[in-house]
């Protein structure tokens, strides 16, 4: 059910100062910057090979990820699973025993429809399964 690792989410504190070590000293190819308002994030998504660098930088104290980087630092926040017809691997996973953060898909970055799993019923690690409706790769 998992087609593929789509990206990586990374909590940085500023997308300005951490940009110029992944365009270039590891030379990635930035697709785009945005804004996502229900997160209060700004999101820069990077090209690696077959899968995406998701950098997040929080624009209000109040964002998920302001608390993460406070609690943990900056790193690696989570990891996001490329699936197909979402609303189904939801179900799916909770009738497996997985506790889900997002009982319904929501919106996240470059259009895509998103939940995450809670990380104490997925090993410790944030998972999110991301569908991208009509794009490919
Ligand atoms: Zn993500």
């Amino acid at each position: 059910m998992i087609k593929k690792v789509d990206h990586i989410g990374i909590a940085v504190k500023s997308l300005e100062n951490t940009l110029p070590f992944y365009t270039d000293v590891l030379e990635l190819t930035l697709l785009g910057i945005e804004e996502v308002e229900s997160q209060k994030v700004k999101v820069a998504f990077l090209q690696a090979g077959g899968t995406k660098l998701e950098l997040l930088e929080p624009t209000s104290e109040e964002s998920p990820i302001a608390k993460f980087i406070e609690k943990c630092g900056e790193g690696i926040h989570h990891v996001a699973l490329g699936v197909e017809s979402i609303e189904e691997r939801i179900i799916e996973m909770k009738e497996k025993g997985i506790q889900m953060i997002d009982q319904q898909p929501r919106l996240g970055a470059g259009g895509a429809q998103i939940a995450f799993m809670h990380p104490k019923s997925s090993t410790g690690v944030l998972y999110e399964l991301c569908e991208k409706k009509g794009m490919k790769g």
